[in-house]
């Protein structure tokens, strides 16, 4: 498999906490692979490293082999608009603009036509079973409803990468796990890899493939939620 994105050597400090101490993780192309860990191990600052949010103190992010730490922040914005989708636990969904709206802004940021954004948005809304709220406000719809609509939003760019920060932590065991398949579906569909930071067991189930994080760097023992540890 090709690999899409590779952390090296990965280091980055919160004042004198460390929060990452040196990670080396590859994620192949089309590849689910959860995060996992107890709190505070690090998951999400790897997360964001990875995704060009924030900067490491030392080591490199490579993606399609071109280290990413050395590009300009407008060049690093770009990639996470086109290449990157990020979804986090509460969709951080825009509450002045509709459904619709909010999932055809990151088309309207990247120079598409009105009229084009939406109908490609209520497309990605219908994907995930939310269609017919493309007219609705965020503050008229369930949590489990606004984070469909977040997914869509994150997906319709179709990036290649996917970061998904605890996507479903803020929902209902059932909901939590219909958004997963969602997404888990339309990365086999579409050939994307996500990055899946979760401390949940039946979450990391999802993934093709479990990192699991102690004390800022990778469990030496190995051993993922999915073996109970
Ligand atoms: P996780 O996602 O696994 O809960 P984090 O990456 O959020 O872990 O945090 C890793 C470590 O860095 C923890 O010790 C946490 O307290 C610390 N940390 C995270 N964010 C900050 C911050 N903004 N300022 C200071 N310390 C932070």
């Amino acid at each position: 498999m090709t690999t899409l994105l590779q952390g090296t050597g990965l280091h980055r400090a919160y004042g004198n906490t460390p929060a990452l101490r040196g990670i080396d993780i590859e994620i192949a192309e089309g590849e689910t692979v959860a995060v996992t860990g107890p709190s505070g191990c690090g998951k999400s600052t790897l997360l964001h490293c990875l995704a060009g949010i924030m900067r490491v103190d030392s080591g490199e992010v490579r993606y399609r082999n071109e280290d990413i730490g050395r590009w300009s922040e407008a060049e690093r914005s770009r990639l996470r608009r086109t290449e990157f989708g990020v979804l986090f636990q509460f969709g951080q969904l825009v509450p002045e603009l509709t459904a619709g709206e909010n999932v055809a802004l990151p088309l309207l940021l990247a120079g598409a036509k009105r009229r084009e954004a939406k109908v490609v948005a209520q497309r990605w809304l219908d994907r995930f079973g939310v269609g017919e709220l493309a007219g609705k406000l965020p503050g008229a719809m369930s949590g489990g409803e606004q984070q469909r609509c977040a997914v869509a939003r994150a997906l319709v760019t179709e990036p290649r990468v996917l970061f998904a920060d605890e996507p479903t932590g803020a929902l209902d065991v059932l909901t939590g796990e219909q958004v997963l398949t969602g997404i888990v579906r339309v990365a086999r569909e579409e050939g994307m890899a996500v990055v899946l930071v979760t401390h949940e067991a039946q979450i990391a189930a999802y993934a093709d493939r479990e990192i699991s994080l102690r004390d800022g760097a990778l469990d030496p023992t190995g051993l993922g939620l999915r073996t109970g540890a």
